[in-house]
C-alpha cells in the first residue's frame, strides 16, 4: 500500500480548481478527479487520473454513475482499525485521504422559469452527495472540502503538514449542512409539484404585503391540517387561523362549551364560550333578529366574540370550536369578515357561508385532531429562532392560589371561567397583553404595547366603551332607515369614547346616521354609569410591575385579577388589590406571545 496521500476531486462549480490542484500536487497528492473535472485539471497541464483508475469503470449512463463505486467509497470510509484495513488489502484499495466535491446545481436549475420534471431530476447529484456524506462521516481521518471558499486555508495547513482536527470538524459540519440544504431544495421542489394542491403546500398570493413574494405555506411530511372550502387564504389569514383555532380549542377543552374567537392582525378582537345572551347583549351585539340563536351556544360565542368589539372585528378571520350550524352561518354571513376555521360545516351553513365575498369567502376545515410538533421554528432576519411551543394547559385549576384577601373563600364557578376565557384568549395575544373578562367572553383587550400600563389602560377604556353601549343612550339610539352595521359601530365608538367630532363635515358625517342626533355623555353621566360594573376579571400576560394597574382596573369594575407574580412591587400590588376589594389569585406562568 502506498503512504501518499489521495485526494478525490469531483466539482460541478470549478471556481478555484486549478489552484487547488497546483497545491496539492505541491505537497505530494496523488488526484483522482471524475470527467470534467479531471479534463480541465489535465488541459492546464497538471498531473491528475480519473477516477477509473481505481473503479476500473467507465463513467456511464451520461454520468449518473461516475464516483459511485466500492473502491471510492471503501477508501474514503475506512477508518484506522485493523479490521478495515485487512478490508482494504484484500480488495486492493487505498485509503482516500481528502475529498473536494461540490454539487449539481439544482437551486439554479429549477429556479428558472417552466423548467420540467426530467429536467429538474437530471440536476439530482447522487455520486456527490454520497462523496460528501461518506467523507463528512469519516471525518475523524478524512477532510471534506464543499466550498470553494475553503480552498486557501485548506493548503495553507496542508503546506505544514496535516488538516487539524478542527478545520476537519467544521468542514464537516458545512457538508453536511450543504447535503440538507440540497436535498430540502429537492423536496421543496417536488412538494410543490406533486403536493401544491394543498396536501403539503399551498401557494400564497403574497406575504404580510402585496410585494413580499413568493409565499405559501407548508408542512415538511403529513399533511396541512386543514383544507380549504372556499376562497383561497392569506398570509395574515393563516398567521390569524393557526392562533385562533388553537385558543378555542383550548377554550372549549378548558370550559366545555363551544367557543369561538375573532381575531385581527394576529390577536384576538373578541373572544368567548357559549354562554346565553340577554336581551340587551342580543341588542348590543346586532344579532337580535338571529333566529335559532337561543338553542346555539356555538352562535351565542361567536356573538360574544365578534360584539366585544365590534370595530376591531372589522373584517375579521374568526375561529370556531364545533361544526358550524345555520344561526352561526348567519351571524357571521352579514358581518365583514375574512374567513372562518372551524371542524366542520352543516351543509346548509356552508352554503351561506360560500355565498358570501362574491364567492372569495375564505372557509377551513381544521382537521380538530391535528397535533402541531411541540418545537417551533421560525426565520427572521435570516436567523433560525427554535423554541418549545406553548403547551401548557389553562383551565379554572390554574386560579386556586389566591394571594389577597388571605380569608378569600375559593372563587366562584362564574369568576374561574371568566378568567380561563381572559388568560387563554392572551396565551395567543401578541404581547404585552392585559384582558378584561365578563359572561364568559372577552370585554377589553389590550395587545402588543411595550408598557404593561398601556396594556391595562387600552384593555379598560375598551371595558368602559364596551359596558357604555349597554346605556340606555345607546340602546335606545334611532338610527336613520339604510344606516350600515360598520357605520353603526363607528358611530356608536364615536359615542361612547368620547371623540365626538366638534363640527365640520366629520361631525355632519356623523349625525348623518341618526333620526335623532344622541346627546354626548356627561362626565358626570359616564362615571355613574361605569360605576355600575362589577364583577369583571382582568389577567395579565407578566407581572404587574406597578399598583397603577390596579387602580386602572378597579375603575373598570374589576373585582378579580389574575397575574403571574415576581415583580420587586409584588406585595404593593397585593395590598393595593385588597385595599380596592379585589381579589388576587397568582397565575403563575407568563405568557408572552410573539
Ligand atoms: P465532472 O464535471 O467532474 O464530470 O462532474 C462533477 C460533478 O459530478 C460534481 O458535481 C459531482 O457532485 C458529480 N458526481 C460525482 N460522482 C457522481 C456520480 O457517480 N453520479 C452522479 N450523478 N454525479 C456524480
Amino acid at each position: 500500500m502506498s503512504n501518499r496521500k489521495t485526494a478525490i476531486v469531483s466539482v460541478y462549480d470549478k471556481t478555484g480548481l486549478l489552484d487547488l490542484a497546483k497545491g496539492l500536487i505541491k505537497n505530494g497528492v496523488r488526484i483522482l478527479a471524475s470527467g470534467g473535472t479531471a479534463k480541465m485539471i489535465r488541459e492546464s497541464g497538471f498531473d491528475v487520473e480519473d477516477v477509473s483508475a481505481i473503479t476500473h469503470a467507465p463513467e456511464m449512463l451520461a454520468g449518473r454513475v461516475k464516483t459511485l463505486h466500492p473502491a471510492v467509497h471503501a477508501g474514503i470510509l475506512a477508518r484506522n482499525l485493523a479490521a478495515d484495513e485487512k478490508d482494504l488489502a484484500e480488495q486492493n484499495i487505498n485509503k482516500v485521504d481528502y475529498v473536494i466535491c461540490n454539487l449539481y446545481p439544482f437551486k439554479d436549475t429549477i429556479a428558472k422559469i417552466n423548467v420540467t420534471i426530467p429536467e429538474a431530476v437530471e440536476e439530482i447529484d447522487i455520486g456527490g452527495v454520497t462523496l460528501i456524506r461518506a467523507a463528512a462521516k469519516n471525518h475523524t481521518r478524512v477532510t471534506i472540502l464543499s466550498d470553494p471558499n475553503d480552498y486557501p486555508e485548506f493548503l495553507e495547513e496542508l503546506e505544514k503538514g496535516e488538516i487539524t482536527e478542527r478545520s476537519r470538524n467544521t468542514y464537516a459540519l458545512k457538508a453536511f449542512e450543504h447535503t440538507a440544504d440540497y436535498d430540502a431544495a429537492i423536496a421543496d421542489f417536488f412538494r410543490k409539484q406533486y403536493a401544491g394542491d394543498g396536501t403539503q403546500q399551498i401557494a400564497l398570493r403574497y406575504g404580510a404585503n402585496p410585494h413580499q413574494k413568493p409565499a405559501a405555506a407548508y408542512v415538511k411530511g403529513g399533511k396541512i391540517p386543514f383544507k380549504v372550502l372556499g376562497g383561497s387564504p392569506g398570509y395574515i389569514n393563516l398567521l390569524d387561523a393557526l392562533n385562533a383555532w388553537p385558543l378555542v380549542k383550548e377554550l372549549k377543552t378548558a370550559l366545555g362549551h363551544p367557543a369561538a374567537a375573532s381575531f385581527k392582525h394576529v390577536s384576538p378582537a373578541g373572544a368567548a364560550v357559549g354562554v346565553p345572551l340577554t336581551a340587551d347583549e342580543r341588542k348590543v351585539y346586532f344579532v337580535d333578529d338571529i333566529e335559532g340563536l337561543e338553542n346555539s351556544p356555538l352562535a351565542q360565542a361567536y356573538a360574544r366574540a365578534r360584539g366585544a368589539d365590534r370595530m376591531s372585528s372589522f373584517g375579521d378571520m374568526i375561529a370556531l370550536s364545533d361544526v358550524v350550524d345555520v344561526p352561526t352561518a348567519k351571524i357571521i354571513s352579514r358581518e365583514v369578515s375574512d374567513g372562518v376555521i372551524a371542524p366542520g360545516y352543516e351543509d346548509a351553513a356552508l352554503e351561506i357561508l360560500k355565498k358570501k365575498k362574491g364567492g372569495k369567502y375564505l372557509v377551513l376545515q381544521m382537521d380538530p385532531d391535528y397535533q402541531p410538533s411541540p418545537q417551533e421554528i421560525r426565520t427572521v432576519y435570516g436567523i433560525k429562532l427554535t423554541q418549545g411551543r406553548n403547551n401548557v394547559q389553562i383551565s379554572p385549576k390554574t386560579f386556586t392560589s389566591i394571594i389577597t384577601p388571605k380569608d378569600s373563600a375559593p372563587l366562584s364557578e362564574s369568576a374561574l371561567r371568566d378568567l380561563t376565557v381572559a388568560t387563554i384568549a392572551l396565551k395567543y395575544t401578541q404581547s404585552n397583553s392585559v384582558c378584561y373578562a365578563f359572561n364568559g367572553q372577552v370585554v377589553g383587550l389590550g395587545a402588543g404595547q411595550q408598557s404593561r400600563i398601556h396594556c391595562t389602560r387600552l384593555a379598560g377604556d375598551k371595558t368602559d366603551n364596551w359596558w357604555l353601549r349597554f346605556s340606555p343612550k345607546v340602546l335606545d339610539i334611532k338610527w336613520k332607515k339604510g344606516t350600515k352595521r360598520a357605520d353603526k359601530s363607528n358611530a356608536i365608538d364615536l359615542l361612547v369614547s368620547g371623540e365626538l367630532p366638534k363640527d365640520g363635515p366629520e361631525r355632519e358625517g356623523y349625525e348623518a346616521f341618526f333620526e335623532e342626533v344622541p346627546v354626548s355623555f356627561t362626565e358626570q353621566e359616564r362615571e355613574q354609569w361605569l360605576s355600575k360594573l362589577s364583577e369583571v376579571v382582568v389577567s395579565s400576560d407578566a407581572f404587574f410591575p406597578f399598583i397603577d394597574n390596579v387602580y386602572r382596573a378597579g375603575r373598570s369594575g374589576v373585582k378579580y385579577m389574575a397575574a403571574p407574580t415576581g415583580s420587586q412591587n409584588d406585595q404593593f400590588v397585593f395590598d393595593t388589590a385588597e385595599k380596592l376589594g379585589i381579589t388576587f389569585v397568582e397565575q403563575s406562568i407568563r405568557l408572552f406571545h410573539h
